[in-house]
């Protein structure tokens, strides 16, 4: 039976196209979904899964300023320097493709534009928020997908350089005069800054760090933490028992359109034919060509980062989970499993999370393209360099746990690349389709894929409806990508 709303295709579910059609089943549509990945409700890490979402670790963060623009301007010249430099290069630099080195070169310019980047940063930060609010929302309305998700609430971020932490003018932003202000910016409450004798205290796993003088202080601030493949796979299931309809391992290789260049359906890998009212596109960072001819080609691309599980040095989450469900605002005296470190290039930013007696780390940037015919593996050498630059951090930090780990083998080294543009805006494109239906292609999130979810899918049902004022359509509108915007 056709649905009164109509019905729409989702390509790709990740955390972005699983959100949306979370978001367009609640609204009413009957909902498709296409993945060419393998159900991961079956199996939870598999080599074939090309999705940022699955193929990583479990654990994700939702802050206030989970991702920002990349292309700050303390990266002048990075993006084409080895990580054995320190730089964000982990392919061969002589491999890269036109397009890639347009992107790379496109990366360049932003970072000597502060000015565009101080503005494209509020706008990516409001949309943080956004999503932030639409994760609270959605713990409120429907704890079942949050079961068993390791929910906590509350984040500290610990600082190895002193000019990060303290009031002294860096060059990465034009107006926060350090990494802690540029949190204080974008989040509300304010964060709480921590002085070294307060980490000590209330963090007993970093007494070791605090020692040996690693660490130089700390904040805390508002923030969830989700297990993602637990939460997605409850979703999956919750969406299914709602109707919305899982085809995986399925392959859509063309968008066709008619003379009038409005699309009319999509074809998989078989040859088939797919046709709705509607059309959403979330494929991630290795979009296989599929957007040719669109606002959206070639600008998404990947860039890697590292993930090692060690066991639990010492952290506790217990009292945090049931403060989580209770969605109560957060106080800054919460402190729970989870914690950041603001670390060194290439590894830049570590998040790490409790699961169980685990703790899942992640972190590093490296550029890897988007060259189907040259995907990155852990023996090639930049993405080696990124790896060890990673582990030594985790390594200085907690020496016991990651020599465990170590000794038992259980270090379990994954990888997974975020979808990012040059500038850092994520991506918002409509494109005209038969019969007054829609066409979205959504993503690009950076590192904030998951924090952002809730706001995009919110955006993509108000564009289903024709309505054209939702931020997330004005903020991420293909044209800004461009160098003179
Ligand atoms: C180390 C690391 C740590 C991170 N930590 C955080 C964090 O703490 N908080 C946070 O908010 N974000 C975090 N992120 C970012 C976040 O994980 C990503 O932004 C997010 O998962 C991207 O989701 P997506 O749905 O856009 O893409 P994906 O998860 O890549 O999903 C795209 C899907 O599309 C499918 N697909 C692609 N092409 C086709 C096609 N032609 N036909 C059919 N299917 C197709 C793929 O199989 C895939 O499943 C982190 C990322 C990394 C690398």
């Amino acid at each position: 039976m056709k649905n009164k709303k109509g019905d729409v295709i989702i390509v790709g579910t990740g955390i972005v196209g699983l959100m949306t059609a979370y978001y367009l089943n609640e609204s009413g549509y009957k909902v498709t979904c296409y993945d060419f990945g393998p159900d991961p409700t079956n199996l939870h890490y598999d080599e074939r899964m090309a999705s940022t979402t699955y193929r990583s670790g479990n654990a994700r963060h939702v802050t206030s300023t989970e991702t920002s623009s990349l292309a700050s301007s303390s990266r002048k010249g990075l993006i084409y320097k080895s990580p054995s430099v320190g730089g964000w290069m982990s392919k061969n630099i002589k491999q890269l493709t036109p397009s890639e080195k347009k992107w790379v070169d496109d990366f360049e310019y932003f970072t000597h534009h502060p000015e565009i980047i101080d503005r494209y940063n509020d706008d990516i930060c409001r949309i943080n928020n956004m999503g932030k609010k639409g994760w609270y929302d959605l713990i409120r309305k429907n704890k079942k997908i949050f079961e068993n998700c390791g929910l906590q609430l509350g984040v500290g971020i610990f600082f190895l350089n002193r000019k990060h932490f303290m009031k002294e003018k860096v060059d990465s932003f034009e107006r926060a005069k350090s990494e802690a202000d540029f949190e204080d910016l974008y989040n509300t409450p304010k964060v709480k800054r921590l002085n070294i004798g307060k980490v000590r205290k209330a963090y007993p796993a970093f007494e070791y760090a605090c020692d040996q003088d690693l660490l130089v202080g700390g904040l805390t601030e508002d923030c969830i933490t989700v297990n993602a493949i637990d939460f997605c796979t409850n979703t999956i299931n919750y969406l299914r028992n709602k109707g919305v309809a899982f085809h995986w391992e399925k392959f859509i290789v063309e968008i066709k359109r008619n003379e009038n260049s409005e699309i009319s359906h999509l074809v998989n890998s078989k040859g088939e034919i797919l046709k709705a009212n509607h059309y959403v596109f979330s494929t991630g960072w290795l979009t296989h060509g599929l957007y040719k001819d669109t606002k959206c080609e070639d600008k998404i691309m990947g860039v890697l980062g590292c993930w090692v599980t060690v066991p639990n040095p010492g952290l506790e989450a217990e009292t945090l989970v049931a403060h989580a469900f209770d969605a109560k605002p957060y106080s800054p005296k919460c402190f729970s499993g989870a914690f950041k470190i603001d670390a060194p290039e290439p590894t830049n930013y570590i998040n790490a999370t409790l699961e169980g007696s685990k703790l899942i780390v992640s972190g590093g940037y490296g550029f890897i393209g988007n060259d189907i015919t040259n995907i990155p593996n852990l023996i090639w050498p930049g993405v080696k360099a990124q790896f060890n630059h990673f582990e030594e951090i985790v390594k200085k930090i907690f020496p016991k746990a990651y020599e465990e780990a170590e000794l038992a083998g259980s270090l379990d080294r994954r990888m997974c690349a975020r979808p990012v543009t040059a500038c850092g805006l994520g991506v918002f494109e409509e494109l005209k389709t038969v019969k007054g239906g829609k066409t979205v292609i959504v993503g690009a999130n950076a590192a904030g894929g998951f924090t952002q979810a809730p706001a995009l899918a919110e955006a993509v049902v108000s564009s289903i409806k024709g309505k054209t004022d939702h931020f997330v359509i004005r903020a991420y509108n293909p044209s800004r990508l461009e160098r003179s915007s």
